[in-house]
């Protein structure tokens, strides 16, 4: 008989990162936010293209390259007809690329605030021993993980963090410097739930999983 719980934990990072530009409409430096759109120009058989972001306090408009001269034939075409057709996605996914906008902007704000849905995958709710947390990241996010789990499981980080010198919260493969590290898809999590503290704190992982 298992009585480990295994449930998903999929964390969706809400607010993509915003660069912060020299304005050249309403002066000084200012957060810009994607539009949700991207630009195309075609040049022979060589494609620009830009996704756009505004101007938090006047709309105006900055280009953040996508890819610049290239070659029709080089381009991915799902990324093609994504970009003709605004697809909100794909469009999404690029302005949540960090990497991508760090190639093109040097001051970047980004944000911890997400949504998290449960979901048991395997186990009995009503009677285990210990708990296996898997996260689902499908976006970059800020969020360290002792900062989700502390927020999660109704808890302090100080808490957390006990748990884990304890052994009772594992992390592998890394053990403790993924406390502190940004969630990331592919994490697992693993609590023991041996003790009545740790029994409830299972019970707090668990109040939203089902369903
Ligand atoms: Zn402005």
């Amino acid at each position: 008989m298992s009585s480990t719980l295994h449930v998903q934990w999929t964390v969706t990072s809400l607010i993509a990162p915003r660069p912060w530009l020299t304005c050249g409409r309403c002066g000084g430096i200012k957060p810009f936010q994607s539009s949700g759109k991207a630009r195309l120009n075609a040049n022979g058989k060589r494609l620009d293209a830009w996704l756009i972001y505004k101007c938090s306090d006047c709309e105006n408009t900055w280009n953040r390259p996508l890819f610049e001269r290239r070659n029709v034939r080089d381009i991915d075409p799902l990324l093609l007809e994504a970009l003709q057709a605004n697809d909100h996605r794909r469009i999404e996914a690029l302005a949540f690329d960090l990497d991508g906008l760090r190639r093109s902007a040097g001051r970047i704000e980004e944000f911890a605030e997400a949504k998290v849905a449960r979901q048991v995958l395997i186990g009995d709710p009503a009677a285990f021993h210990g708990i296996r947390i898997d996260l689902r990241v499908p976006l970059p996010c800020c969020l360290r993980l002792d900062r989700l789990l502390a927020a999660e499981l109704g808890v302090s980080r100080t808490k957390i963090h006990a748990l884990q010198v304890a052994g009772r919260l594992k992390l592998p493969p890394n053990g403790d410097r993924m406390l502190r590290r940004p969630v990331r898809e592919g994490m697992v999590v693993e609590l023991d739930a041996a003790s009545v503290s740790e029994r409830m704190l299972v019970e707090a992982a668990m109040s939203l999983a089902v369903g």
